[in-house]
């Protein structure tokens, strides 16, 4: 297709959906066939400044909004989600190379926190002492911060957007999105639908590009707040740079999550988990299974492992029957093959090559990498060190629960883990003494839903409140404490008192 016939996707500054005056553009590709979908632009520095502006302007009126009518808002926009969840996944599919059924779930875990911003009025409430000295009560006040950012990964185009601007702006703050450079078709479609739902001109806004227009928005005096969610390398810098500008930063980053298989687990529901998790989404999600530790007996599952896993069809994300679709571009895949090429340098045993899947006509020349299994693995081997972020499950082997413990504990990421067990103590013991997150008990991807927040820690995380749930509401808002004294009108006036006390 003729590149300059392609869709330029606009940016969105005060209510309008505007063509960028850029000169530096990229393509957004369809990974299961290299077709161009569309035209992102790297946004100029004065694009990014009127969106700051607008942003703080609508942040003078936005704030004083009634906290029913900013949940209202919310109400219509998850059914405005739900009415068109099935050409957001569509758009999704295309862009990004998930499956059809999962871009869904992309969708739904997002709406599934719209639902909770319009949840507003119960969550953004202060707390209240009675009479903490003669007459004097003592109470808070949860206050919008102001313009807040927000800067999305690839991986999840739809729900990872939701996290941020539906609970920033019920706060009463204004937003500002920096969706991902290489999937920004279904956030657009989102953030259009935001619009229809009622938020206001300079509420939202959308600007496009990648380091620097993060970093101008990292940098920028009117921005008092910036969610990241990305890898470990940009979230860094963008926590360091944002912190040092005097920003509040929540940073959700990279994973290596392991999931123990102890053998007295239901051995049929657990190899379907691990499999499930370690090959959806061809292996891009920050919460799937990358390192299974098969501990004891249940170390003679590996063929039955690898047996499940051969079992996955690989194909386009919109084709019936598809379970492992593309890794997102070109680069990926280059990094996925020469990570897998490592592991086998390094001598870990390559129990199921997925490299060069058989496919035919348009896909083969997509993005893709079958289901890849290695055994053998340990640490200080890159395919365990590095987050590969492709459809690779690592194997690797404890004698005990105890060392299969220590062996997560070590590794420096504490996104997400599991267990599978039949056995109530191991689990309880497990919970208590695993330093990560997010756990899993027989559940191989444990993301909190919204009544809770994303709890990832250690280097998978900057910064100390999460997304959505409670968590959230602390993020976005500073908290205000009013100590207040009322006389009754009678009361004696006193002397002046010089001491510190309210009695
Ligand atoms: P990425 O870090 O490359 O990009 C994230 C965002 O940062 C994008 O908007 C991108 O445009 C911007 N960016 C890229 N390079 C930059 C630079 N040099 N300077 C400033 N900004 C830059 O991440 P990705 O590849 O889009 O997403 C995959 C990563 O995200 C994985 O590491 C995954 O584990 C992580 N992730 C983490 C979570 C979580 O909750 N912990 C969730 C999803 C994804």
């Amino acid at each position: 297709m003729n590149t300059q016939a392609l869709p330029c996707i606009p940016l969105l500054i005060n209510g309008e959906l505007v063509a960028s005056r850029s000169t530096e553009w990229r393509d957004v590709v369809n990974p299961a066939t290299q077709e161009k979908l569309a035209r992102v632009p790297m946004a100029t520095a004065g694009e990014v400044e009127a969106a700051v502006a607008a942003a703080r302007t609508a942040f003078t009126t936005w704030r004083k909004v009634p906290i029913g009518q900013r949940a209202r808002i919310f109400l219509k926009y998850q059914q405005l989600i739900r009415d068109n969840i099935k050409s957001l996944a569509t758009t999704l599919s295309a862009e990004q190379g998930k499956t059809l059924a999962d871009a869904e779930g992309d969708v739904f875990r997002g709406l599934e926190v719209v639902e909770h911003a319009a949840n507003i009025g119960s969550l953004q409430m202060g707390e209240r002492a009675h009479n903490v000295a003669v007459g004097v009560d003592t109470y808070t006040l949860l206050q919008p911060l102001g313009v807040c950012a927000g800067i999305t990964p690839f991986n999840f185009p739809a729900m990872i957007p939701l996290w941020m601007f539906p609970m920033a702006i019920a706060c009463g703050n204004t937003f500002v999105l920096k969706p991902s450079e290489q999937d920004p078709m279904v956030t657009m479609r989102l953030v259009e639908l935001a619009l229809e739902a009622g938020i206001p001109p300079g509420v939202l806004n959308v600007v496009h590009g990648g380091e620097a227009v993060v970093n101008a928005l990292c940098d920028h005096a009117d921005i008092k707040a910036i969610s990241f969610v990305g890898s470990t390398r940009v979230g860094t810098h963008v926590y360091e740079r944002a912190t040092l500008a005097g920003k509040r930063v929540q940073c959700m980053m990279g994973a290596k999550n392991h999931a123990i298989v102890l053998a007295d687990a239901h051995k049929e529901q657990t190899l379907n988990a691990l499999v499930g998790s370690a090959f959806g989404a061809a292996g891009q999600r920050c919460m799937a299974v990358s390192v299974a530790v098969l501990v004891g007996a249940a170390r003679q599952w590996v063929p039955e492992l690898v047996a499940k896993a051969k079992l996955l069809s690989v194909g386009a994300g919109n084709s019936a029957g598809t379970d492992v679709g593309p890794v997102i571009s070109c680069s990926a895949k280059e990094r996925v093959e020469a990570l897998i090429a490592r592991g086998v340098e390094d001598g870990a045993t390559l129990a199921l090559d997925g490299r060069l899947p058989p496919l035919d006509g348009r896909l083969k020349e997509g993005n893709f990498i079958g289901p890849t299994i290695f055994t053998g693995v340990k640490p200080g081997m890159a395919v365990y060190d590095q987050e590969i972020f492709g459809p690779v499950l690592c194997v690797t082997e404890a004698e005990s629960l105890d060392d299969a413990i220590a062996l997560i504990n070590a590794n420096p990421n504490g996104n997400g883990t599991a267990i599978f067990t039949q056995s109530g103590a191991a689990a309880r013991k497990f919970e208590d003494e695993i330093d990560v997150g997010q756990v899993g008990i027989n559940v191989p991807i444990p993301v909190p839903v919204p009544l809770f927040s994303f709890t990832g820690s250690r280097a998978s995380k900057l910064g100390d409140l999460g997304p959505y749930g409670k968590q959230v509401i602390l993020f976005y808002t500073q908290t205000k404490t009013v100590t207040a004294r009322w006389f009754d009108d009678d009361s004696v006036a006193g002397a002046v008192n010089t001491t510190i006390s309210l009695r």
